[in-house]
């Protein structure tokens, strides 16, 4: 998952060493934007122990000195650690002339999280089929315009979609292969909001 991204072509008929430059280059002329998960989703983006609950960003995992807190045994090290190591660039920083990139969540998470219910659930599973058949493919649904979307989906999947859209979203990332996760609504927000269905119906 973290490895995934794809990308939308300005130029229609580029041959494919024009492709190639294209992405490897991220030209702005050429590519118009490349679009990709959120790699906190990975099982392997933060450092800690699963068994432990424990999980560091890499410079947690420095303070400790790569040693869990917890049973004293050395941490799992994740993806985010070697990119640390790695980069010579600020993190957030952005090369000039470069193609924008936008975070995309996947369009079953995205109900699940609004339904209250498993991606991989029966519920999630036939909406996800209606809107697929609404707008044609997900990618569709995901960049839908927002009044069509509240119409079909209903407002409260419209708005996750909308909060994905504008990267409204809190990350948990993964950490020695539990996967992460991306809450588009809080806890508190969801108690609320029972609270209220429950009043209307008295
Ligand atoms: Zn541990």
């Amino acid at each position: 998952m973290t490895a995934c991204s794809c990308f939308r072509i300005l130029i229609p008929h580029l041959t494919y060493d024009e492709l190639y430059e294209a992405i490897r280059y991220k030209e702005k002329g050429r590519l118009a934007c490349t679009y990709e998960f959120y790699p906190e989703e990975g099982k392997y983006h933060f450092d800690g122990h699963r068994a432990c609950n424990v999980s560091f960003a890499p410079e947690e995992t420095k303070k400790n000195n790569g040693i869990c807190p917890v049973c004293k045994r050395p941490l799992t090290i994740g993806v985010m650690n070697r990119v640390e190591a790695l980069a010579d660039r600020p993190d957030g920083f952005k090369p000039k002339g470069a193609a924008p990139f936008e975070s995309l969540v996947p369009l079953k998470e995205i109900l699940g999280d609004a339904m209250g219910k498993l991606p991989a659930s029966r519920a999630v599973d036939e909406q996800y089929f209606s809107l697929i058949k609404a707008f044609g493919n997900e990618f569709a649904v995901l960049h839908a315009q927002p009044a069509k979307l509240r119409k079909v989906a209903g407002d409260r999947v419209a708005e996750a979609i909308r909060r994905v859209e504008e990267g409204k979203v809190k990350k948990v990332a993964g950490y020695d292969g539990e996967y992460g996760k991306i809450i588009i609504f809080e806890e508190g927000e969801k108690k609320r909001e029972v609270g209220q269905q429950t009043l209307g119906e008295f």
